[in-house]
């Protein structure tokens, strides 16, 4: 480690470091940083030292901080570590049968130390997706520790679309069996997958984000107390999370809406695929309609009064900081119609996944939509994202879903 390269912090730009932030952007480095990518130690301009960090001169965030423990240098024996370390404290979820869920994360990036390497479980597989090259390099110690811990029939990993330009990465998808590379000879069958006792079916490696959003999964279950003889919109239903758990709850009637036609068909497949499992009560068939529009539309052509209970999860608005003035606007748009046409006293659920809208600026931006509306609204809960989604203290872009369960009054 004697020749491991050193990044120097500017004096003045240490202190988030120090509290163990794990990004740092050019501005920051003193000097001339290395010309490669490396593993470096970082320290502050009195040389003291900070972290181990990964260099990278082609990421969009340059260092990475890794390790603040200066006795544990970030060798493949740390990264897999790291990893097991990971899925180890997700124990509960692979032995809580009672939960009967299948579906969760078992790494969440930088809020598990792992900076750019998201993994879902999804049954017998494990689906993996990179957002940044140190995460890509090191992609064979996670695949390796991911199979030695799990055993999974598949992994499937794949790089985010949404880095690839910024990180130089090319979009891949690779599958392994037994830890071994292999090419699929055909598309691969659907899996079926549980979460809170309802069943979802899926096809592995398509689909957006990781192909289900395990991180609702306490507030799909939030919303059962608030359905029974309702009539819901889900706006934005992808494929049914907030549906199957309304229907299960009572609700009169469900109304899915999502501008895919595919998650449209899915959703109404796992409304099949429960009533034949028995989750489900025959009638659930006749208590839902799905349909594929613009929810912004949907909400403005509407009629008034029709709906008790409004759930909007809608994707990500504010892709970047930049993005975020209009994503904005978008938002308080969406909720002020919906508080509009809600019935009074009605239910508004309401999502944003944007991480760079705050969630104090997500709370400003619905009170604006309820002056608007000319309505009183009701804070009834405060919740964000699954546990298996922790957010890291030190790291407040880790903590990016708002939701608030609302109760409007004309
Ligand atoms: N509530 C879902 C997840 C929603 S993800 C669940 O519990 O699983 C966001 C969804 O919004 C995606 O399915 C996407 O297709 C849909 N979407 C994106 N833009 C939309 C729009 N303008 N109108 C309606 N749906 C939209």
């Amino acid at each position: 480690m004697t020749d491991t390269p050193q990044i120097v912090i500017k004096a003045g730009k240490e202190k988030n470091l120090l509290r163990h932030h794990p990004w740092v952007f050019s501005g920051a480095i003193e000097g001339t940083a290395p010309s490669e990518a490396c593993t470096c130690s970082v320290v502050t301009y009195e040389q003291r030292f900070i972290a181990w960090g990964a260099y990278d001169p082609e990421s969009h965030i340059q260092l990475r901080l890794l390790s603040w423990k200066q006795e544990s240098f970030p060798d493949d024996e740390w990264w897999r570590e790291t990893v097991r370390s990971s899925i180890i404290r997700r124990r509960r979820f692979f032995e809580d049968k009672a939960s009967q869920t299948t579906a969760f994360r078992i790494i969440h990036g930088e809020a598990d130390m792992l900076p750019g390497i998201a993994a879902d479980v999804y049954g017998k597989i494990v689906r993996i997706i990179l957002s940044a090259r140190i995460a890509w390099d090191k992609r064979p110690i996670v695949v390796s520790a991911i199979e030695e811990l799990l055993h999974p029939q598949m992994i499937i990993l794949n790089t985010d679309s949404s880095f690839c330009a910024i990180e130089h990465l090319h979009e891949v998808t690779e599958y392994y069996r037994q830890g071994q590379r292999f090419t699929p000879s055909e598309r691969l069958d659907d899996i079926m997958i549980r979460e809170s006792g309802l069943y979802y079916g899926l096809t592995p490696g398509s689909g957006q984000k990781s192909g289900f959003y395990c991180d609702q999964r306490e507030n799909r279950i939030r919303l059962e107390q608030y359905v029974r003889d309702a009539e819901v919109l889900d706006g934005c239903c992808y494929t049914g999370g907030f549906t199957l758990h309304a229907l299960r709850a009572g609700a009169k009637h469900v109304q899915a809406v999502d501008s895919s036609s595919d998650a449209v068909h899915r959703l109404l497949s796992n409304v099949n695929l429960n009533v034949e499992l028995g989750t489900l009560g025959p009638d659930a068939r006749e208590r839902v309609d799905a349909e594929k529009a613009d929810i912004f539309e949907y909400l403005r052509t509407m009629p008034r009064n029709k709906y008790d209970v409004i759930v909007l999860d809608p994707p990500k608005l504010a892709q970047t900081i930049k993005a975020l003035e209009n994503a904005k606007k978008a938002y308080k748009d969406l909720n002020r119609t919906a508080m509009e046409k809600i019935k009074d006293g009605g239910i508004l659920v309401t999502c944003s996944c944007s991480g760079s809208l705050s969630r104090e600026d997500f709370r400003t931006v619905l009170a604006w939509s309820a002056k608007d509306a000319g309505v009183e609204v009701q804070v009834l809960e405060t919740l964000g994202q699954a546990q298996d989604h922790p957010v890291r203290l030190s790291f407040p872009e880790s903590e990016y879903l708002k939701v608030f369960i609302l109760r409007v009054i004309k």
